[in-house]
């Protein structure tokens, strides 16, 4: 049996992040990843990531003050307010971190960091790396990785935890190659594993992003919070929903409906236009396209056209590439077309501002956590911050907490650990019937969409619960996984279907329950913000005949909640 001090499960972002932190404390650590680390959704982002530098433009101070106070407005207020001023406080530090570690970020005419606008920030604040910011980031904490000697075990995924007496002690995981089971013990187990965007069908999220993230911890009985709010990115490109970097409204681009007109002013002062927050740019264009101003392919246009051919190539080179390989056009001579689409969750696993979970001895960092910075609607360009912000703080606690503790492996929770993953294998083996899991899987990915949107009400959603509920028992009756050994895809995506389902379950039961409009959870039937009554975080527990709800009250600690307007 392997064992290690800590264990990062996930090699993204956060996940790497935390790995710097605990090895630099001496402890010895090791990353698990079903991908190669390098091949993580971070690698993904495009945009760029926040912090209040003020290196752009004269005259426009910012401050780590205005950036918290934004990521509160913008969270609707559902954020809990120490957690986003450690965000936005730490953000330049990070930043500069990242830089002497060799980040290549876009530099301004006087070599200093450039920024860019996005949404719901009234400043330049996003520092980029042309359209590849991710990629670059991702790329240099790896290299940290590497220098650290960090062990990480690639395509090796993790199916289940062990416990013993309440508290986390390792993981059972698969060796994708071989396809053998093995436990790997530790003292404290960090998740890491980034966000479920797979569960939707129209999401903008690698095929790797799926249910299994959350749903592994949820099953032993830690908490999913908030999962009722889900954001839908602006612009999506039709019918791929590979994403449109929110960097090319900040570079100037324009939202035009189908009569060429700039329709955001109907929704947002004039000042504002595209560069409201996302829940509200997303809500309008759905509104352009449900009442008749869109295209008639559903779409209404990203208009690039106006930027001239320097900027967009080097400033947005990647958009280009997407568009031209995608769907056939250059964004430099037409107008690109979009919808909103899935991409990200606010909620996630329950944890405090260290990562720390209820459970003693596991935590988690990055998009799979919710230790509610974004409330109930995340700014685009924090969410890289988070990831490393804190991703460093978990490493940090993790590697205090192992400090005292016996290296020893608890032999028997792992080996109970194993056999319960076992059993479910052979049960998965043995099939219960004939359903196709895929077809499944695609019939959850389209209902969530249809009753889990950008709009939403009773009605809908609990014929939406009822679906997925018919679904579960569908699922009972699958066929037999596929017996091969090496890179069993098919069993790997019958735990993720499995882990879809109940995770989508907790988002309609928590969803349903929220009885007030707030972010990025619009509901027609309650239109308003109630905070009288839901100024309140959601915590949905696994229980084998569905969630079961709690609450928990939102720290404030100096903005009072106000009306948002933009
Ligand atoms: C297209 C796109 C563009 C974006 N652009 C921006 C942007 O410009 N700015 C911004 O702030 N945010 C952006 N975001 C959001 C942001 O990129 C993500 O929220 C963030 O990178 C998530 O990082 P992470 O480390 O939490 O997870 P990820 O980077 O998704 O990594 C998850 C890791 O977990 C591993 N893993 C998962 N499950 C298991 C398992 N069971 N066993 C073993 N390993 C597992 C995976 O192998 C992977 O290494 C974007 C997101 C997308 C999808």
């Amino acid at each position: 049996m392997l064992f290690h001090e800590v264990l990062i499960i996930g090699g993204g972002l956060a996940g790497l992040r935390a790995a710097i932190e605990v090895a630099e404390m001496g402890r010895d650590v090791a990353v698990v990843s079903k991908i190669h680390p390098m091949r993580s959704h971070s690698g993904e982002a495009q945009g760029g990531i926040n912090a209040s530098l003020a290196n752009v433009e004269k005259g426009k101070e910012d401050s780590k003050e205005k950036h918290w106070y934004d990521t509160v407005k913008g969270s609707d207020f559902l954020a809990d307010q120490d957690a986003s001023e450690i965000l936005t406080a730490q953000a330049p530090e990070v930043i500069f971190e990242m830089e002497h570690w060799g980040c290549p970020f876009s530099r301004t005419p006087e070599g200093k960091i450039a920024q860019r606008p996005f949404g719901g920030a009234g400043l330049p604040r996003t520092c980029y790396a042309a359209d590849k910011t991710g990629l670059y980031l991702l790329q240099t904490v790896w290299e940290q990785n590497i220098k650290h000697n960090v062990k990480v075990y690639e395509e090796w995924v993790v199916l289940g935890l062990a416990t013993e007496d309440g508290k986390c002690c390792g993981v059972v995981s698969m060796d994708f190659l071989s396809g053998e089971l093995i436990a790997i013990g530790a003292n404290a187990v960090i998740f890491a594993t980034g966000g479920i965007g797979r569960i939707y069908a129209n999401t903008t999220n690698a095929i790797t992003n799926t249910g299994l993230a959350i749903s592994i911890p949820y099953w032993v009985g830690v908490p999913l919070k908030d999962m009722e709010f889900i954001q839908f990115h602006p612009t999506s490109l039709a019918r791929t929903h590979i994403l449109m970097t929110e960097g090319c409204r900040g570079e100037g681009g324009y939202l035009r409906n189908k009569d060429g007109e700039r329709f955001m002013s109907r929704y947002v002062s004039e000042k504002v236009m595209e560069l409201g927050p996302r829940d509200i740019v997303a809500r309008s264009i759905q509104t352009e396209i449900n009442e008749g101003r869109g295209f008639p392919d559903g779409t209404v246009h990203l208009d690039l056209t106006h930027l001239g051919a320097k900027k967009i190539l080097e400033r947005l080179p990647g958009i280009r590439d997407i568009c031209m390989n995608f769907i056939g056009i250059d964004p430099i001579y037409e107008p690109i077309p979009i919808t909103p689409g899935m991409h990200y969750i606010m909620g996630g696993i329950e944890t405090d501002k260290d990562g720390q979970t209820p459970m003693e001895g596991f935590l988690a960092a990055g998009e799979c956590a919710c230790i509610s910075t974004h409330g109930a609607n995340r700014l685009g360009g924090n969410s890289l911050l988070e990831t490393v912000v804190f991703g460093e703080r978990a490493g940090k606690k993790a590697g205090e907490y192992v400090k005292d503790k016996d290296k020893k492996t608890k032999t028997k929770a792992l080996e109970d650990a194993l056999k319960r993953e076992q059993d479910t294998i052979e049960k998965f083996r043995k099939g219960g019937g004939e359903e196709n899991p895929y077809k499944i899987k695609d019939e959850l990915a389209k209902l969530m969409v249809k009753r889990f949107g950008l709009f939403r009400q009773e009605k809908d959603m609990k014929t939406g619960l009822e679906e997925i509920r018919k679904l579960k028992e569908r699922f009972k009756k699958i066929r037999p996984v596929f017996g091969g050994k090496v890179f069993n895809l098919d069993l790997l995506s019958f735990y993720e279907i499995k882990a879809n389902l109940d995770a989508a379950e907790a988002e309609a039961v928590s969803a349903i329950a929220r009885k007030e409009t707030r972010g990025s959870h619009y509901r027609t039937d309650f239109n308003k913000r109630d905070d009288e009554n839901w100024l309140k975080h959601t915590l949905a527990t696994y229980t084998p005949e569905g969630p079961k709800l709690s609450y928990k009250p939102v720290t404030i600690t100096k903005f009072q909640p106000e009306v948002r307007k933009y």
